[in-house]
């Protein structure tokens, strides 16, 4: 092997492993390398692990790996299949650098994890800087969110608020749990049943719940449900926005049943029937509603 060749192994993380460069070319925005099993090679199952002298076929595939400069770095890597006592069909052999679900590096992933850490880039920004698949970027920034997340524990929340929030036109549901004194969302699952709440609960665990004061909540019944489970200690607050639109409703209600129902004459129905804006406009914007009223005589 040329002493070039070996200094590209180094910086291309490859020393160390069954593979070496075997040839470079070089163009105005690309950077190609063809890599390839040693002289003396060991192909390793991904399942078992177990090593072997021997494959069962060799196939060329394309790895993309981090930008040189202004230039894409594309790898021809012959990749060798095998077959092993642990499984009937031939497995692809084990190769650490690269990523198992896309045609990337390892070390291309983590410096695109990176990026998408620094906060700095969108998934969209990330994918152009990269020429990458929005799709592919968008799975790696999920991976991290989800690997950062399992260490992430709960802080104790002392003053809670729990909402549903709909999405998908309407058809499907998340149920966010806010902390009100760090006005920070804490929880986020599918769904708004009392299945949704529960998971919330049963991961803060009884220690921290029973350190809960005040629920603010809508008045839907699986929430109530699933606090009066596990926090039934904690003071039940009921969001304004809902209390207000159960009010509406109410008046609604009786509006309707003053106005259609009644044996008033059609004038004085059709006011009864725009009282609404006297109650849902600013004093201001009153207008013609207003004056109905003042010349109204019952
Ligand atoms: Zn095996």
């Amino acid at each position: 092997m040329a002493y070039g060749e070996a200094i590209l192994d180094r910086l291309i993380s490859l020393e160390g492993t069954n593979f070496e460069v075997r040839d470079v070319k070089v163009t105005t925005e690309l950077i190609e390398l063809q890599i390839e099993h040693k002289e003396v090679a060991e192909y390793i199952c991904p399942r078992c692990d177990a090593r072997h002298n021997a494959c069962y076929s060799r196939d060329w595939i394309k790895i993309w790996d981090i930008q040189w400069g202004s230039r894409r770095c594309l790898w021809r890597v012959r990749r060798a299949k095998i077959l092993c006592h642990c499984g009937l069909n031939p497995a692809v052999e084990r190769m650490d650098f690269r990523l198992k679900h896309h045609r990337l590096t390892q070390r291309f992933v983590d410096h695109i994890e990176q990026i998408l850490c620094s906060k700095m880039f969108t998934v969209a920004d990330v994918s152009r800087l990269f020429y990458l698949d929005y799709g592919i970027v968008y799975k790696i920034d999920h991976d991290v969110l989800l690997r950062l997340w399992q260490d992430v524990k709960l802080p104790q929340p002392i003053n809670i608020s729990v909402d549903e929030k709909s999405f998908k036109k309407s058809r499907q549901y998340v149920t966010i749990v806010t902390d009100l004194d760090r006005k920070l969302v804490i929880w986020v699952s599918s769904g708004n049943s009392k299945e949704s709440l529960d998971q919330f609960f049963e991961i803060l665990g009884p220690e921290k719940c029973s350190k809960l004061k005040t629920v603010s909540k809508d008045m839907h019944a699986p929430y109530i449900a699933s606090c009066n489970q596990y926090v039934p200690h904690a003071m039940e607050v009921a969001d304004p926005f809902h209390v207000v639109q159960r009010l509406n409703q109410v008046m609604d209600e009786c509006r309707l049943n003053l106005s259609i129902g009644s044996a008033l004459r059609t004038g004085k129905r059709k006011i009864i029937l725009n009282l609404q804006w006297l109650l849902r406009r600013k004093n201001e914007h009153l207008g013609r509603a207003r004056l109905g009223i003042d010349n109204w005589r019952v």
